[in-house]
């Protein structure tokens, strides 16, 4: 069994890895710089912290240590906050393994997949530089597409994808800069910008100002919601839900433990929703969940609260409804939340932070799988159809013989599709099913 994996980030790697085990061959796809370790810990620079204690990393979903142990942690130390470039490394140093272990059957190819045919003796790809191969089955791990912050040409002072390389290298220290977004990406910003010593004031913006939450010092301990709040969540009565969630915390309940106790149950949940309750939630929940569920370390948030009380940086809850640029800099307008006014303020550089919601159809691979009708667009907006075990559906909703998604494109068919736990989860069982052995899924 022969299969392609596009995309050599975390989930790509973990997939192709997990593919080897169970003897497949394997061709692993990725033109970037990235490859091997993705956007999240390809990019980070040495101040950007996991999310995740190390402990909790490891690249096997039976062996989620297995991290703490590649740096030889022990104690106290297993549960700390690693850099993200060290986990880059340890991606890259199992890949190395991989390909001294398994020599021709792990194939790695620099180029990306640009596009994808379906024939009689299975798939067809091709890259962006005219390479083609043939597989028997293709696993998609290409992340979220990124978000384009408006609609037509990114004008200049604008910086639509802060993560390229050198792409604060315009901003002089003293310059006046809006963050679009005030999740994780605003924080990694913050402490980039911190770190080249700007001393020019930073405003962040969303539309609701809510910061991602510290971890607890003392870890979480998770813990159920009531009943009756449960099964209100699970029928898609979202304000009931919410409403028992309040009275669990006003009862004494930590919204950490709430949190980490439903992600066992979220996909479940979701997967019964209808999409008008799944709407919903995107809209009115999402902003406050994600500040729960993705949280920072707490000397990160430490660092934040700093910068704030010092008046360097300015978190509010505005949103942005227009960016034009003169010769002064990029003009910005911002209506502050409840606001029946807007105000134009003037900033020497925009940062989009608005996290990786893109769309499908601006991706060449997908866009011409959309086009074959091999994959349809899931209607949440996030990602691709597809089933609970990842296979995709095409656009008629039946599943495509050997074409499978591991990663964030799942998000609209379970949600909670981003995080390690989650991924390393999905390649696995995706690797049975690719693999043609799914007894061990
Ligand atoms: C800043 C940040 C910090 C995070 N921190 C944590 C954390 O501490 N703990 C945690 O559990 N999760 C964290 N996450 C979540 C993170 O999304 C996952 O852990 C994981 O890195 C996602 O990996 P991925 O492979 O799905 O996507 P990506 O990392 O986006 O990798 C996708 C890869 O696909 C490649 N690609 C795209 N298109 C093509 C193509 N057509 N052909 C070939 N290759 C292609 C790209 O070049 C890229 O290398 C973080 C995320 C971010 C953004």
């Amino acid at each position: 069994m022969r299969v392609a994996v596009i995309g050599s980030g975390f989930a790509g790697v973990s997939t192709a890895l997990q593919l080897l085990a169970r003897g497949a061959e394997v061709a692993l796809l990725d033109g970037s710089e990235l490859r091997g370790r993705g956007i999240a810990y390809g990019r980070a620079r040495p101040h950007h912290l996991l999310n995740v204690p190390a402990d909790r990393m490891g690249l096997d979903p039976g062996d989620a240590g297995a991290f703490a142990d590649w740096l030889g942690l022990s104690g106290g130390a297993r549960g700390g906050f690693r850099p993200r470039a060290e986990y880059g490394r340890y991606l890259l140093d199992r890949l190395q393994a991989a390909r001294r272990e398994h020599g021709p059957a792990l194939q790695v190819v620099d180029e990306d997949a640009h596009s994808l045919q379906r024939d009689d003796t299975g798939w067809r790809l091709h890259t962006n530089a005219g390479t083609t191969l043939q597989a028997d089955a293709v696993v998609i791990a290409v992340g979220a597409p990124a978000s384009s912050p408006a609609r037509g040409a990114t004008p200049a002072g604008v910086v639509a994808d802060p993560w390229q390389p050198g792409a604060l290298d315009g901003i002089a220290p003293d310059a006046e800069v809006l963050i679009v977004g005030t999740g994780l990406t605003m924080a990694d910003l913050v402490l980039t910008l911190d770190s080249r010593n700007h001393r020019g004031r930073i405003v962040a913006i969303s539309r609701r100002g809510l910061l991602p939450r510290p971890h607890p010092a003392d870890g979480v301990v998770p813990q159920p919601l009531p009943e009756a709040a449960m099964t209100a969540l699970e029928q898609g009565r979202l304000a009931s839900a919410v409403r028992g969630f309040r009275r669990a915390v006003a009862a004494g309940a930590a919204p950490e433990a709430l949190v980490d106790d439903l992600r066992g149950h979220t996909a479940r949940a979701w997967r019964g929703w209808p999409l008008a309750v799944r709407q919903r939630f995107l809209r009115h929940l999402r902003p406050w969940w994600d500040t729960v569920r993705h949280r920072i370390p707490a000397q990160v948030a430490a660092e934040l609260e700093r910068l704030r009380a010092r008046g360097r940086l300015e978190i509010a809850a505005a949103r942005l409804e227009a960016l034009s640029v003169d010769a002064g800099g990029v003009r910005a307008t911002l209506r502050r939340r409840r606001s029946a006014s807007a105000e134009a303020r003037r900033f020497a550089a925009v940062l989009m932070a608005t996290g990786l919601d893109g769309d499908v159809r601006e991706a060449p691979l997908l866009a011409g799988l959309l086009s074959q009708g091999l994959a349809a667009a899931d209607p949440t907006g996030l990602g691709l159809a597809c089933t609970p075990e990842g296979q995709a559906l095409d656009t008629n909703g039946r599943p495509v013989p050997g074409l499978f998604l591991v990663g964030a494109l799942r998000r609209g068919e379970c949600w909670e599709s981003t995080a390690v736990a989650e991924l390393r989860a999905q390649a696995a069982a995706v690797a049975a099913l690719a693999a043609g052995n799914p007894a061990d899924a």
